[in-house]
């Protein structure tokens, strides 16, 4: 079989960069070797994100770039996966007349099909129906080649929570969880390929296996624990309204399990967080922050805060703020509200003006910034077990 060459580009979370190996995969078994740049490649495909408008702006403009190269090379095919493609399906070829394949988060079983096509008829094809396999298939198992110490495997799809001003359950679909043999397998197959550290994916994971009735997260986690030559497990992300004493328990009972948690907060406002629908307190989020102290006092504890929810007021970011220097993250990531219809949010009155939530990212950013100093200073001197994964691009 003679090699195509394919380039892949990944914009946003993790399970993108999960799914983009799935793609790379698929577009192995008919000919597709990866290369490092666009130059010269037959294939490329932009895997896309669209949680904030930011995210979608990045891929058009990746599109338009890449659409330049094809005045020059009339034979390249180019692809858009992932949730803008989900989102926009059609409208992206009608938008973009370079672009050959639209395919959303639910076909990348079906591309190697999609492009044989694409190669053989030269027509423009979009794949947005949403038909989930989740279990990733027996053949592909084992396949991946790699050189990375840690790799993401994501253990569960779609989300069912419905926050409000979240996009993801719009393109990523119901909730389904891989079944734990599967992931296993897989886990085997990458240790035995060199991998030390997994990161379980998937957008709840507290919830994992409860609508199809298979273990729990915290078992799936002792499961994976014993499997000979991996050494660590992390995951993201909880959901504080599901976070159990099973899984707090783990952080105690689970050698192989890092001691850090990933569990964005959004808001320290209770009346945000009930617009928000994001179904707990902020007096039940800290109870579950005194929990984990309690059954695991080295743990770090990172998260994720929205600025500027429609209807956020001085008060209700004063709150944020004293709840994050209560808590005092290990780490946070921040981000300015951002309307993403269809979720429900976009359609909120009273929306804050840019300037504001702005500001207000900077003031929050700031003062994490002066904790993790702290917390960084706490450390110096002293002996820590690092895994090495690859080089900081500082
Ligand atoms: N499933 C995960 C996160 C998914 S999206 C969870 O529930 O935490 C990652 C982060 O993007 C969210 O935690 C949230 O902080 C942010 N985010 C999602 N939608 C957003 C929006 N419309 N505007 C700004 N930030 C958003
Ligand atoms: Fe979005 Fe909420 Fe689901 Fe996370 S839990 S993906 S924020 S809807």
């Amino acid at each position: 079989m003679n090699s195509k060459r394919l380039y892949l580009h990944t914009i946003g979370c993790q399970m993108n960069v999960y799914d983009t190996e799935q793609i790379a995969m698929q577009l192995a078994a008919i000919g597709y070797e990866q290369t490092a740049t666009p130059d010269g490649a037959d294939l490329i495909i932009v895997n896309t994100c669209t949680v904030r408008a930011k995210a979608e702006q990045k891929a058009f403009s990746f599109i338009g770039r890449i659409a330049k190269m094809k005045r020059h090379r009339k034979r390249l095919i180019i692809g858009v996966a992932g949730c803008v493609a989900q989102q926009e399906g059609r409208r992206i070829l009608e938008r973009m007349p370079a672009v050959d394949i639209v395919f959303g988060t639910q076909a990348i079983d079906r591309l190697p099909h999609l492009v044989k096509q694409i190669e053989t008829r030269h027509c423009r094809i979009v794949d947005v129906d949403m038909v989930e396999t989740p279990d990733m298939p027996d053949s592909l198992v084992g396949s991946q080649k790699s050189s990375q110490v840690s790799k993401f495997v994501t253990i569960m799809r779609g989300c069912d929570n419905y926050c409000a001003y979240c996009v993801v359950p719009f393109v990523r679909g119901r909730e389904t969880s891989r079944q734990p043999e599967s992931i296993i397998c897989e886990v085997k197959a990458l240790v035995n390929n060199g991998v030390k550290e997994v990161v379980l994916l998937g957008q709840n994971v507290n919830s994992y296996g409860k609508n199809q009735n298979l273990c729990s997260f915290a078992e799936l986690l002792a499961m994976i624990n014993e499997i000979y030559g991996l050494l660590r497990i992390r995951f993201t992300t909880s959901h504080p309204k599901d976070l159990g004493t099973d899984l707090i328990s783990g952080f105690k009972d689970i050698p192989k399990l890092c001691s850090h948690i990933h569990l964005p907060v959004q808001s320290g406002s209770n009346r945000v967080l009930k617009r928000m629908n994001r179904n707990y307190t902020r007096e039940q989020y800290l109870d579950k922050v005194a929990e984990l102290r309690d059954t695991c006092p080295q743990i770090a504890i990172t998260t994720d805060i929205i600025v500027g929810f429609p209807g956020e007021t001085e008060t209700d970011f004063e709150q944020t703020l004293q709840l994050v220097e209560m808590v005092e993250f290990d780490g946070l990531f921040a981000f300015q509200y951002s309307d993403r219809p269809p979720a429900p949010a976009a359609k909120l009155p009273d929306k804050i003006e840019t300037s504001i939530t702005s500001n207000r990212l900077q003031v929050i950013l700031a003062s994490q910034d002066r904790l993790t100093r702290r917390k960084n200073q706490q450390l110096v001197g002293s002996t820590q077990w690092v895994l090495t994964d690859g080089l900081s691009k500082k």
